[in-house]
């Protein structure tokens, strides 16, 4: 079994002071827990000082970005864009709810930024989920909700060629499920796996079998140390996009901890 893959979304939380904090707890502690892939997202603006802060950084962890844009150069005020972030981050964030919602990305942006990434050499992690549950007491889904996220999906991976597609990681992330903190609310392990089940029967039928299992799939949603295991328990759970807890060292170093045992 391949390792997990843990991201950490620091959002818009921590200051400069905080991420070189951060990110000099999670080099020190990271060296010991091997068995895991671990990213790292940081506010833009604080990855170079972060990688300065460095110097050499173990081989299982790398850096995202939490967003790019697709355009290489230009008139784009307050952009960053996946040419000038290439030789700073491995991975990139694309399509995350808070900037559909937000920034009001649709799946063209997506999709070319998906293709951006892919062209310098960043892998992107396509975020893809639904607004309000799709599957209900019955284990019915609900076919738009399906379809809006099946969209989602297909859209956003058309960008890659498809030898490209083991570079590209799908990260479901129920949007009712993020940043929730009661328990109520959260995505179950089985929920996600219907969900992730019907998207990979899409990506076969559009793109054959072949390249589809290239593709890995993670869960993103509330994820902390307490939820882990029922989630990575499971092979067809490759991974873990974490928000608020990736800002919490202890519980974050938990969560690769987990990981790096279940894979
Ligand atoms: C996220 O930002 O992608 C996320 C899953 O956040 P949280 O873990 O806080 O729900």
């Amino acid at each position: 079994m391949s390792s997990k893959l843990v991201v950490g979304n620091w959002k818009m939380y921590p200051t400069l002071s905080d991420s070189l904090i951060l990110a000099s707890t999670f080099k020190r502690s990271l060296e010991d827990i091997q068995g895991v892939e671990v990213v790292l997202a940081p506010p833009t603006a604080w990855l170079v000082p972060i990688v300065e802060s460095w110097r050499h950084k173990p081989q299982h962890v790398s850096l995202a970005a939490q967003n790019v844009w697709p355009n290489d150069q230009g008139a784009y005020t307050g952009e960053v864009s996946a040419y000038m972030l290439k030789n700073i981050v491995q991975y990139a964030i694309v399509g995350h709810s808070e900037r559909r919602a937000y920034a009001g990305e649709d799946n063209d942006l997506v999709h070319q930024k998906m293709q951006a990434c892919l062209q310098w050499g960043i892998k992107p992690i396509l975020c893809v989920g639904e607004n309000k549950k799709m599957i209900d007491a019955q284990g019915n889904f609900d076919d738009y909700q399906l379809s809006k996220v099946t969209e989602q999906l297909l859209e956003g991976i058309a960008a890659a060629k498809q030898d490209n597609f083991d570079k590209v990681t799908v990260a479901y992330e129920p949007v009712w499920a993020i940043s929730a903190n009661q328990s109520a609310t959260v995505a179950t392990p089985e929920y996600t796996l219907q969900v992730i089940s019907k998207l990979k029967e899409r990506l076969i039928e559009k793109f054959g079998a072949g390249p589809s299992q290239l593709v890995r799939f993670i869960y993103g949603g509330s994820i902390t140390s307490s939820t882990a295991t029922d989630f990575f328990r499971h092979p067809e759970i490759e991974g873990a996009l974490v928000g608020g807890a990736s800002v919490k060292a202890q519980d974050f170093l938990k969560v690769c901890q987990i990981a790096a045992k279940t894979s």
